[in-house]
């Protein structure tokens, strides 16, 4: 009895591994396929719209796998505690940083319906942290100023629970005028991208100033008051360890509070070329660096971008955002 039972056992087995192995296939592809439409409908497979807008639909495959896991985790994570991070002001850029895949162009005038309609979306999706930012409007007399403003303070009117983190451009013509008009929509954490070393900007960040960027983050403590600032870099463009350092320390110098290090990852075939892969345990090195140098919060891994945990509070100093 046994035998016989092992014998049909066996067939079963067989049968279900050899005659069913297509459909078995058949269906794991449709699966997998499912699963990535789904993480594309919810937003997850795209990293952030940020100053960078990296987009993991371009990575290149040694990163895609990390970075597919991640992003569907960390969607999860942004689900539960209900952070997201929007592009204000258009999709045309007034600048053409060859680390970034956003169309360069004249764009159009500010959308006056936005701040309502980000309001609207905030209160519908429950968001509690809401990340704003933008590309670069050089066309802007204010460079975009008063419409971040707005957005902030039409949003928190509906949704009084809501914090903010706005990440600018570098207002580079505007910057006073500028911190003056975001001073009516206080608080939030103050953001502003160096996004990499100073000798890389010729090459990688034409158009933009190393020093003004530096000078906008000291200044937005002076005229925004007790506020936490914030700046990310990427690595991987080809930079020196020793750059970097005397980046971060250049970051200190204007009190920057917080700092994310990300790798660097090529968003379309005319951006720039990936210099080096950095290693998760190198990440965590300059994690232990930055911390060093004193930045209240630190997040440096391959995958982190502006915006990533950027909910989370400093563990040593509370802040009212
Ligand atoms: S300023 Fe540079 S990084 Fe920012 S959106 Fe424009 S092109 Fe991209």
């Amino acid at each position: 009895m046994g035998h016989v039972a092992q014998s049909s056992l066996l067939g079963s087995v067989r049968a279900f591994t050899y005659k069913d192995f297509r459909l078995l296939w058949l269906a794991s592809l449709v699966s997998l396929v499912s699963f990535f439409m789904v993480l594309i409908a919810r937003g997850w497979l795209v990293l952030e719209r940020t100053d960078s807008a990296f987009l993991v639909t371009a990575v290149s495959a040694i990163s895609m796998v990390p970075m597919f896991f991640f992003s569907a985790f960390g969607g999860v994570i942004a689900d539960r505690l209900n952070r997201r991070t929007v592009l204000i002001l258009g999709e045309i850029c007034t600048r053409n940083c060859k680390f970034c895949s956003v169309a360069a162009g004249k764009p159009g005038p500010p959308d006056p319906t936005e701040a309502d309609r980000l309001a609207e979306m905030t209160a519908r999706m429950g968001v509690s942290y809401l990340v704003i930012t933008s590309v670069n409007r050089d066309d802007l007399p204010d460079g975009g100023a008063a419409h971040f403003r707005d957005c902030v303070n039409t949003v928190r009117r509906r949704c009084p629970g809501t914090r903010f983190e706005i990440l600018t451009p570098d207002f580079m013509s505007s910057e006073e005028r500028a911190l003056a008009t975001l001073a009516e929509a206080l608080p939030f954490v103050f953001a502003h991208n160096v996004e990499t070393v100073p000798s890389l900007y010729s090459v990688a960040r034409q158009g933009h100033d190393y020093r003004g960027s530096l000078a906008l983050l000291r200044k937005a403590k002076e005229v925004l008051g007790p506020i936490q600032t914030k700046s990310s870099i990427m690595l991987g463009l080809g930079e020196r360890d020793d750059e970097v350092i005397q980046t971060l320390r250049d970051l200190r110098s204007v009190q920057c509070d917080r700092l994310t290090i990300g790798q660097y990852l090529k968003p379309s075939r005319q951006s720039l070329d990936v210099v080096e892969y950095i290693t998760p345990e190198k990440f965590r090195w300059w994690q232990d660096r930055a911390q060093e140098l004193g930045f209240s919060w630190v997040f440096a891994a391959p995958f982190a971008r502006s915006s990533y945990f950027a909910e989370q509070e400093n563990m040593s100093q509370k802040q009212a955002v």
